[in-house]
């Protein structure tokens, strides 16, 4: 099946052909390790590998590259503070960071380099870039001429122009337009971590690294690109700048841009102070339900992040994980239900066809959920040994493309308890009990015990625990 990726390049979506067609060759920017991550930057990193995912579960092998910026002014400045090198407050951050991408359900990258460990080929980037005429040195500074690459404004579609327009004209006069960007600057004694070059001790600026990574981990032209809408301009801009100028060939044919996470009408940033970190909130619920949250709407639609949203995701991952349990003890019978494989049937290609529509999550969703709620129907008289290998064969598909099913799905409904909880804010001194009457409830159910299954729903209703009975034969609760 042909995939269509939306091309901020050409602004319209496009049939995806990597260049190899055995290999595709994918980069996406990575964090800043200075703190934890926030879920704005979960959205970015989920993004990447559901990109990743359904790529695979197209049959493709992909090279994926995710870097961590371990070299950058925020890491010095914290570093310093707590009196430590930067190099081992960076080093924390990124085993921090990779705690929270397993929680988050992600796929490991094939390589996630660092800024620290390029050096050597940023270095010999910058050189290229200066013997090709397009960077120039200003006192143990080196900048990189922009009105000397043609192209540049093809992807954001920035004028260079209106750029240079209103701009300030540098403060040290040392750059030749003010649009030029730094490419090595000199070390200050301070900072604390600097490296040679032929320009002196320095670091590099922040654009250049991901031209270099891109390039020692995947070659001169790659087949896709990926970060955050707000790294369009001007980080991916002075990349493909960077790249094809030193490079002399194009750098990547398909750029793809995830929307921001909101909370209230901003974008949720560190700078901005209203960050929920990935940690504190799977904490107090699970890497299952923000990845739910994350990937509830399309990548390229903004998410606004509420407390709605994670009761609703709570509420689907019960109908999921509730289901698989059913499919997975389902007794087949022999039955006529041909015309139920074929509807199946027809549901996982257009599941598919979804997927491959840009990477449309919700859209595969929706299917998704009108396969459960026949199953669950039907699962109540006869089927057959067909049809339950066709449900098994959605749930499988959905699992891989999206990582939002999961295998042990015991434990995935024991957390929705336990959020639930956080959710509503109550701490009972009678959680076990709670939980232990619920898992009774539904065995009870199970065995059309409805008796005692009311019995428990009084009891639950004493400890302020309302339980609702779904139609489709599952249950949800809350606290009062
Ligand atoms: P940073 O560490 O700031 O470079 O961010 C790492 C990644 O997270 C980049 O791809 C950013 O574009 C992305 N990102 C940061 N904040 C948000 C947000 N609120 N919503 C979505 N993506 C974000
Ligand atoms: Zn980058």
């Amino acid at each position: 099946m042909e995939i269509k990726v939306f091309n901020n390049l050409t602004r319209q979506k496009e049939i995806f052909k990597p260049i190899d067609p055995n290999l595709v060759k994918f980069y996406s920017c990575g964090p800043t390790t200075y703190n934890f991550l926030h879920v704005g930057n979960a959205r970015a990193a989920v993004v990447a590998d559901l990109f990743h995912r359904c790529l695979k579960s197209f049959g493709y092998n992909v090279k994926f590259v995710r870097n961590f910026t371990d070299v950058d002014d925020k890491i010095l400045e914290t570093a310093k503070t707590r009196g430590i090198h930067p190099k081992e407050h960076a080093d924390e951050f990124i085993k921090e960071c990779l705690k929270d991408y397993e929680c988050l359900g992600m796929l490991p990258a094939t390589v996630t380099p660092t800024v620290s460990e390029s050096m050597p080929e940023i270095i010999s980037m910058i050189e290229d870039l200066i013997k090709n005429g397009y960077g120039y040195v200003v006192n143990g500074e080196v900048y990189y001429n922009v009105p000397k690459f043609k192209d540049y404004g093809k992807l954001s579609k920035v004028v260079l122009e209106s750029l240079q327009h209103g701009i300030r004209v540098d403060v040290d006069g040392q750059k030749m337009h003010p649009s030029d960007f730094v490419l090595w600057k000199p070390a200050k004694p301070e900072e604390g971590w600097s490296w040679d070059s032929p320009w002196g001790k320095g670091r590099p600026g922040w654009h250049i690294e991901c031209s270099a990574m891109a390039k020692k981990h995947l070659g001169k032209t790659i087949d896709l690109h990926h970060g955050g809408v707000d790294l369009l301009f001007p980080h991916h801009e002075n990349e493909i700048a960077q790249s094809e100028a030193a490079n002399g060939c194009p750098f990547c044919h398909n750029w793809a841009h995830n929307e921001f996470l909101n909370f209230g009408s901003e974008k949720m940033s560190k700078s901005l102070g209203n960050v929920v970190t990935i940690r504190k909130f799977t904490e107090s619920f699970s890497g299952a339900i923000l990845r739910h949250i994350l990937l509830s709407v399309h990548y390229r639609s903004k998410l606004d992040w509420t407390d709605d949203s994670i009761t609703k995701a709570i509420g689907e991952i019960e109908r999921i994980h509730d289901c698989a349990l059913l499919v997975g003890s389902a007794i087949a019978k022999t039955c006529d239900d041909k015309f139920e494989v074929e509807n199946v049937k027809k549901s996982f290609i257009q599941m598919q066809e979804e997927i491959a529509n840009d990477f449309n999550v919700p859209a595969a969703m929706g299917i998704f959920f009108q396969v459960i709620k026949e199953f669950n129907r039907l699962v109540k008289g006869e089927i057959s040994n067909e049809y339950i290998n066709e449900v098994k064969k959605c749930f499988h598909f959905m699992r891989d493309a999206t990582g939002l099913i999961h295998d042990n799905a015991q434990e995935v409904l024991g957390e929705l308890n336990t959020a639930r909880k956080h959710l509503s804010g109550t701490s009972s001194d009678n959680d076990q009990e709670v939980l232990a009457l619920l898992d009774e409830r539904k065995s009870a159910r199970a065995t059309k015990n409805f008796s005692r299954s009311d019995e428990i729903r009084s009891r639950l209703n004493e400890l302020g625990v309302i339980v609702k009975d779904n139609p489709d034969g599952t249950a949800t609760w809350s606290y009062k």
